[in-house]
């Protein structure tokens, strides 16, 4: 297994460990464990200074997605991270890269309150990354400034020197002037995707060329020289691979060609349900086609109108499994479902939170801290009674008193047996209130998150609509008629919803 070490060290904490005794702790871990270690990150914060700015840290989650190394050693977990929201985020964002976080001190953080977070954030963590990088702006621009590179994938056709500038790829770039050239010429892009697909052309992430990809990089004014980061544009940080006037007649055919109905977004992304999906019928996926639709013009020619469907699979190719419906138009079934959630915000927003959620606990936190307050007097009373005995011991020991001394030996023990069983009442009163505060706790959380997705829903992108969906929604069967049956993620009976 590949490891990298990431260290964090602030001054205003005077307990904490050096950056180079974190990295010798973290060193042994990884021998003991056989870890090969690639690489150090290491961020020192200066006190006063906003934490955000962890430059070597947002480095360490943008090379993740590179595949180099498998696991993030650090000293102790809150290295790792600020608080509990950053770390799911983060950690979900390296669990889509395949990495994990182990510390070399401690056991990590399996409570079930934990996991539940990372369950909720696991397909948000892409947006807050988002949001969070904005926050590194500062560092970004300036590397703009100075034509250094910024991270991310590294644009095709250039690799990334020792001093972070971008050089030419020797072998990659002739590649990107070449399609340029041959797209101000008028070729199509499908024909110079299938030319650089028979050649074995792969991306810098190891993919096979696709139109996205051309579309995307006729479009980088990289290639320009330009390096920009919001307003702040180095026109001369990159050693440029097209002549401007080259650029400008690909911006002319690519605007020209936005017009025309097959556009090049994968279809997948325009429709909210993709992969969620099943037949009501026989139970296997739906999955989406697109089929074009011919229509004869007028003056002659043909426009095809491209129609997507939710197709069952099993009628498709195996039609003795399925007696339902083919297919399901997607921009029907869509509609349908975003009717359904709308309608379930809508219940959501108007829920008397309080009288719900707090309500609901508040009589259930009470009843607890009744049973609480009783088994606690019980337990004082126990105990009074077996110190009165030790008392009489005592005194029978010192012969000042003419009780039997067996007699009150025997009370004595029967006693003891009482405070125990008492005392163990009082530690499951206490045990309980807290699991409920968890709880309770959790599902505040679980709301909260429902009453923004709620608010943003019907304004959100289609990316964010997917996002939410996909929190919601565990399964979703269609059958004949466009009748639907929803699993959801989320008890929304314990919010008095009903579905
Ligand atoms: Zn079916």
């Amino acid at each position: 297994m590949k490891a990298v070490i990431y260290a964090r060290y602030s001054s205003d904490n005077q307990r904490e460990e050096s950056i180079e005794g974190q990295l010798r702790e973290c060193g042994k871990f990884a021998e003991r464990k056989g870890y090969t270690v690639v690489k150090t990150y290491a961020d020192r914060t200066i006190s006063g200074k906003k934490a955000d700015n962890r430059p070597q840290f947002m480095e360490m989650i943008s090379d993740s997605a590179q595949g180099g190394f498998d696991v993030v050693i650090v000293w102790k977990i809150d290295r790792f991270s600020r608080d509990k929201y950053d770390s799911v985020i983060y950690k979900s964002a390296l669990k889509k890269n395949g990495v994990s976080v182990i510390s070399a001190t401690e056991p990590i953080d399996d409570s079930p309150e934990g996991k539940l977070m990372e369950s909720i954030f696991e397909g948000f963590s892409e947006y807050y990354l988002k949001d969070l990088a904005l926050k590194t702006s500062r560092g970004m621009t300036e590397n703009i400034i100075k034509g250094k590179y910024n991270g991310g994938t590294i644009t095709f056709g250039y690799v990334i020197d020792d001093e972070r500038h971008f050089q030419y790829d020797p072998e990659k770039a002739p590649i990107v002037t070449d399609i340029f050239r041959r797209y101000a010429s008028g070729e199509s892009i499908k024909s110079i995707v299938d030319e650089l697909n028979f050649n074995g052309i792969k991306s810098n992430r190891d993919k096979t060329i696709s139109y996205h990809f051309i579309n995307c990089m006729l479009n980088n004014r990289r290639y320009l020289g330009e390096y920009s980061f919001k307003d702040t544009v180095n026109e001369n940080a990159i050693p440029p691979l097209v002549a401007p006037e080259v650029f400008e007649k690909c911006q002319q055919r690519l605007s020209e060609n936005m017009h025309r109905p097959a556009s090049f977004k994968p279809v997948e992304d325009k429709y909210i349900l993709t992969g969620k999906i099943f037949c009501g019928h026989c139970g296997a996926r739906l999955t989406l086609t697109t089929n074009g639709k011919k229509y004869q013009r007028k003056d002659g020619g043909v426009t095809i109108t491209p129609k997507t469907r939710y197709v069952c699979y099993n009628k498709t190719r195996h039609p003795e499994l399925c007696d339902g419906q083919t297919g399901y138009t997607a921009k029907k079934l869509d509609s349908v479902i975003e009717t359904v959630i709308l309608k379930l915000f809508e219940k959501v927003l108007n829920l008397p939170r309080e009288e719900l959620i707090e309500g609901q606990f508040d009589s259930r936190l009470a009843d607890l801290n009744v049973q609480l307050v009783r088994a606690k007097a019980e337990l004082k009373a126990e105990v009074e009674v077996r110190e009165a005995l030790e008392g009489e011991l005592i005194r029978v020991i010192q012969g000042t008193s003419v009780l039997n001394r067996e007699m009150l030996n025997s009370k004595y023990v029967e006693a003891q047996d009482k405070v125990a069983l008492k005392q163990e009442t009082v530690d499951r009163c206490q045990r309980e209130l807290e699991d409920s505060k968890v709880l309770l706790d959790n599902i505040r959380k679980q709301y909260e998150n429902l009453e923004t997705w709620s608010t943003v829903f019907s304004d959100s992108a289609i990316e964010v609509k997917k996002m939410i969906v996909s929190q919601i929604i565990s399964a979703i069967r269609v059958s004949r008629d466009y009748k639907i049956d929803i699993d959801f993620n989320i008890s929304f009976e314990q919010f008095g919803v009903e579905m």
